[in-house]
């Protein structure tokens, strides 16, 4: 598949957390009680040929559920850069932990692109009640199982073309079937991290993260973003606040809701 396509991205913020702590973020950190807050983001992909929707989020019954604010449901969000949930016809799931497989009822006319490790992870005995199936939500796996049953799911095993400069990568590490975004710009090739690394910490200093099943594919991980992206400028992590204050937003009146990670990030 060629990549002579190029697109822009988008970061969409729908929820944040504030109260939380450096340990939640990083193994054996020095300043474990140190403030960390974080953003959650889903991403979209667009050129005039296609949209492409990378992870939908969580919902407002999920946020109730978990008690865990939200401040915009993620259809609410795509809404604002014009984008129908309803009628978006590619999402790439990069995992399904709860703030990213979320609100799948949302996309109802949406193909899913997903890694087979994934789905056998989160069906498998690992999610039998215990520390693991936290970060997971037993409904949204259901969906996506059902979405299997009625052909809406694209199995991927390790790297996959999803459209001409649109391509995902098994990562591992966070979640077994963590999968990442590269996507061809004018700037060159980004990559949407996802959960390869939430913070730009993560991967500069190869800090792993707290919520991990395998720390050593965690930390090959964080080498597989370099060799992906063509700088370490166009790897975008996934739930850094930073993210916000280093891309553009995509109108003044969107600072800190929808922000360009397509364009160069300021220094
Ligand atoms: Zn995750």
């Amino acid at each position: 598949m060629s990549d002579s396509e190029t697109y822009e991205i988008f970061a969409l913020k729908y929820a944040e957390r504030t109260n939380r702590k450096r340990v939640e973020t990083f193994i054996r950190d020095d300043e474990h009680n140190s403030p960390h807050p974080i953003d959650y983001f889903v991403w979209v992909i667009r050129n005039d040929n296609r949209t492409i929707v990378v992870d939908t989020g969580y919902d407002s019954k999920e946020a109730a559920r978990r008690s865990q604010p939200i401040i915009r449901e993620p259809r609410e969000a795509l809404a604002i850069i014009d984008v129908d949930a309803g009628a978006v016809e590619q999402a790439i799931i990069t995992h399904f932990h709860y703030d990213h497989a979320g609100s799948l009822g949302q996309f109802g006319a949406a193909r899913f692109h997903i890694q087979e490790a994934e789905m056998v992870f989160a069906t498998g005995p690992c999610m039998c009640p215990g520390h693991m199936q936290k970060s997971f939500t037993a409904d949204h796996v259901c969906q996506m199982v059902q979405n299997v049953y009625s052909g809406r799911v694209e199995f991927h095993d390790g790297d996959a073309a999803i459209a001409p400069g649109i391509t995902v990568h098994k990562i591992g590490g966070h979640s077994r079937g963590l999968q990442c975004v590269r996507v061809m710009t004018k700037r060159g090739w980004v990559v949407v991290a996802s959960d390869a690394a939430h913070f730009y910490e993560n991967f500069e200093q190869r800090k792993p993260y707290a919520v991990v099943v395998d720390v050593a594919d965690m930390i090959k991980g964080f080498k597989r973003l370099y060799e992906l992206a063509d700088s370490p400028d166009h790897i975008v992590p996934g739930h850094d606040p930073l993210v916000l204050e280093r891309y553009p937003p995509f109108r003044d009146n969107l600072r800190g809701i929808v922000h360009r990670i397509d364009v160069a990030p300021a220094k």
